[in-house]
């Protein structure tokens, strides 16, 4: 088997399956090595559904990225020949300051977004599915929705084999290793060497670059899926929704996929080690209880026909900040980590700055605001 490449990619989940894929269209000889066989369980992209907002509450610097991410998810539809992405509209509501709603707006407001501002009354009977405290608010945000992402990966895997990029699965990184003349990637199995490298893993980025001590904490978060017998649950009938109220956050997909609908909590979180990450849905009492109160609450018509959840991680950065930045002492190894529970809308647009910033230096979207720095800033805030 080859043993050099001109650029290899460590972890081929969510963003290095995706950057595989546009440097091999750029005829860039690649090889992702990943330590499963993606998509999996194991990490961060299970669970079949990833809300699209393109107001992120998050802040303004990752609407220029969104706004790049769905022109590319269309682009992807068409390559692969697949349905990817469902424009079902997320439905945000809560008490009329509920943070998240305010800092949506904001960003909505700065980019022209479409949003449609709805009283309880009038959700209720657009979707009688709800049901709506009289305190609340509600905004639609209309071009959003329901990204599949499994598929998303796989469409991203034919693709990039079928720009001859190479694909080593089941294959543990153990160690890398720069140096002036390139970078030596060893796994249990094999070593292999290439100019420039990407690292793409996700919650084992912190273990992968000890050498740089980046503020990431991986956390484990649950989702689970009610069985509904009734169209109405299904798009176009239900769109996404994001619930922030008593400062809890939950969000939700209609049923598109056949499992259900499906509702997870977004503000509850348990410390977890990648290494020990084991599916242990209902190993707390509240996995299932919050989930189920908060249908019984908002979706009474779902609620309480629970059939079953998923534990999945997450890797958090200060302030839920990306990090898209070369290494400090190193820039033929680029890093994309730290995607804080928000980053799987954004995968399309950072698989191609990953190939443009490891080809070129540099990439069409400006990054600066997702530097170490930036992240090592926020951390000391
Ligand atoms: C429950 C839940 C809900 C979410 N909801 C949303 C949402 O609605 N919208 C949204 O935009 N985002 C959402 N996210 C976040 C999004 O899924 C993540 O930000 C995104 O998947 C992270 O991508 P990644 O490439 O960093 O990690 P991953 O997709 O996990 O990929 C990392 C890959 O690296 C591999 N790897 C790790 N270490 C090694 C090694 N040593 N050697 C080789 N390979 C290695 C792993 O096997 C894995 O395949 C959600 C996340 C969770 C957990």
């Amino acid at each position: 088997m080859k043993k050099h490449y001109s650029v290899i990619v460590v972890g081929a989940g969510s963003m290095g399956m995706a950057a595989g894929y546009y440097l091999g269209k750029k005829g860039i000889d690649t090889l992702l090595i990943d330590a499963y066989d993606p998509p999996h369980n194991m990490a961060s992209h299970h669970g079949e559904t990833r809300l699209i907002r393109h107001a992120p509450a998050e802040g303004e610097q990752y609407a220029p990225l969104v706004l790049r991410a769905q022109e590319l998810w269309f682009d992807l539809e068409k390559a692969s020949n697949r349905k990817l992405f469902y424009p079902t509209g997320t439905l945000l509501a809560g008490e009329e300051n509920a943070p998240f709603i305010a800092d949506t707006i904001k960003v909505a407001k700065k980019f022209s977004l479409p949003m449609e501002r709805l009283q309880p009354a009038e959700i209720e009977k657009r979707w009688p599915q709800f049901s709506i405290p009289e305190n609340y608010i509600g905004y639609l945000e209309p071009d959003s929705g329901v990204l599949l992402n499994q598929d998303i990966i796989l469409a991203y895997k034919t693709l990039a084999k079928s720009h001859q990029v190479a694909i080593q699965t089941n294959c543990p990184v153990t160690e890398i290793i720069p140096s002036n003349s390139g970078i030596t990637v060893k796994t249990r199995q094999n070593t292999f060497y290439a100019d420039r490298i990407a690292i793409c893993t996700g919650a084992w980025t912190g273990k992968i670059l000890k050498d740089i001590r980046l503020p990431l904490q991986t956390v484990r978060k649950t989702f689970g899926w009610f069985e509904t017998n009734d169209v109405s649950f299904q798009p176009p009938l239900l769109p996404c929704f994001y619930f922030n109220c008593n400062q809890q956050k939950y969000y939700g997909f209609p049923d598109i996929t056949g499992s259900g609908v499906k509702v997870g909590r977004n503000d509850s979180e348990k410390d977890v080690d990648p290494e020990d990450m084991v599916q242990d849905f209902g190993k707390y009492p509240n996995d299932q209880k919050d989930l189920v109160t908060f249908a019984e609450n908002f979706l009474p018509h779902a609620a309480p026909a629970f059939r079953n959840g998923k534990a999945c991680m997450i890797t958090k950065a200060p302030n839920k900040n990306f990090i898209l930045d070369k290494h400090p002492e190193h820039d033929n190894i680029f890093i994309a980590a730290g995607f804080s529970g928000h980053g799987f809308k954004y995968s399309s647009a950072i698989g191609e700055i990953i190939s443009q910033q490891i080809t070129e230096k540099k990439s069409e979207l400006d990054i600066s605001a997702f530097s170490i720095t930036n992240c090592l800033s926020a951390a000391n805030h």
